[in-house]
Formats: C-alpha cells, sequence, structure tokens
C-alpha cells in the first residue's frame, strides 16, 4: 500500500490496477504477480515515470529487495526485480551533481539523469524511448558503438544489457515531423562513452570519441 501511496504522492500516479490487486489478493501475492518471469517483459508505466523522476527508491522492485520482505520472495521473483532496477541503473554508484559549469547537453523537454560511471548524462526523451532502444539494443547488440565495452564479458550474464543508447540527431535540427528511425538516428553506447559524448555542446561524435581512445591508446 505504501508503493501504491508514495506513487500517487510523489508522481500524482494512480496505479489502479495494482490497487485492485492488492484488494483481490493481498500485498505479498499483488507484489509476486508484478515479478513474474516473462521474455520480453516490459516495465510497467508506473516504474518508468518513478525512472523518469529518478525515484526508484519507492518503487515496488526496490521495497521487494528490501529487508524483511525480501524473504517472502523467491530467487526468481527476486532477480526479476533486481534485472529491472539494474537495467535503470539503480544500483551505479551516485554521482556528483554536475557543476553549473560543465556542459550538459539536450536538455530539451526532459529532465531525466542516467548515471554514468563518471559523470551525470542528461538524456533526451528518444534516449529513453523504450521501443527505440529496445530495437537499437537488437540491431547493434547490447555493446558500446564507441569502444566495444559489453557489461557481460566485463562482469558477467547478470549484467547483460546495461548499456546506454545515445540519440546521434542534433536537437535543434528536430521538428515536429521528426520520427525517430532506432537503427539510424540511435547506437548503443556505455556509460563511460555516453558521458564523454555529452561532454561538449554540440555532443562529441562516435567518430570523434573513437580517435580520443586511440589517440590514447598511441600514446
Ligand atoms: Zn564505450
Ligand atoms: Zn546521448
Amino acid at each position: 500500500m505504501a508503493v501504491y501511496e508514495n506513487g500517487k504522492r510523489v508522481l500524482g500516479y494512480n496505479a489502479t490496477r495494482f490497487l485492485q490487486k492488492i484488494r483481490a489478493a493481498g500485498g505479498v501475492a499483488a507484489a509476486k504477480s508484478c515479478h513474474k518471469e516473462k521474455p520480453n517483459a516490459k516495465p510497467t508505466t508506473g516504474f518508468l515515470k518513478l525512472v523518469d523522476h529518478g525515484q526508484l527508491d519507492i518503487s515496488l522492485e526496490a521495497l521487494v529487495l528490501r529487508d524483511p520482505w525480501n524473504t517472502l520472495f523467491t530467487e526468481s521473483e527476486l532477480g526479476v526485480a533486481r534485472r529491472r532496477l539494474e537495467r535503470y541503473g539503480y544500483f551505479l554508484p551516485a554521482a556528483e551533481p554536475v557543476s553549473r559549469s560543465e556542459p550538459v547537453a539536450e536538455i530539451v523537454d526532459s529532465d531525466t539523469y542516467v548515471e554514468g560511471a563518471v559523470n551525470k548524462v542528461l538524456v533526451n526523451r528518444y534516449e529513453r524511448d523504450e521501443d527505440a532502444r529496445e530495437a537499437c539494443i537488437t540491431h547493434y547488440g547490447a555493446v558500446c558503438y564507441v569502444c566495444k565495452f559489453d557489461f557481460a564479458v566485463a562482469y558477467g550474464s547478470a549484467f547483460e544489457g546495461m548499456i546506454h543508447v545515445h540519440h546521434l540527431v542534433p536537437i535543434a535540427t528536430i521538428n515536429a515531423e521528426y520520427r525517430i528511425d532506432p537503427i539510424a538516428d540511435l547506437r548503443p553506447v556505455c556509460a563511460n562513452c555516453h558521458a564523454v559524448i555529452h561532454r561538449r555542446i554540440p555532443c562529441y561524435t562516435i567518430a570523434e570519441v573513437q580517435g580520443l581512445l586511440t589517440a590514447q591508446i598511441a600514446t
């Protein structure tokens, strides 16, 4: 009930279906029904709203993983919660806020921060579009387009699919007719490369960041 109440209070989001489940089956059963292993399951609207607002700490998933509630759930259910939170960077260490003097790019109709390993990256809504993201990653793989970093190779299969998606189209050139093409307009990038890309306005290009890496290797 607290998850429901918090969602309403913090985001103004009314998770009516979840509330119905609680009333019909009780809190534990309602929570369990949200944590079934399903291939290609998409996060709920409520969960994505929490992602958008950087409020995953009040998500059902975070509650399920927390002591003492985690004892009520199976390994499979806990795994679903963990992977969902992981995917949206919940477990990455909090970065220091970006200072005023540092460039942040692509501030348009969004104010979502994605935690990068070295910096915060302010992403636009095209980089958060779940369907476009999926299409991009399906095409290119969950491997950094710039440096070939692969979370699954580096940290193990539990971290597979942890990748940012960078939107190549300069925001200034986007008009009302613009429709995103996930393969043409998006590239999977690791958190580090993504932070570097957004370190300048306009963004560094993929080729420029690859050039920086090559130059460093050469020295
Ligand atoms: Zn990279
Ligand atoms: Zn980006």
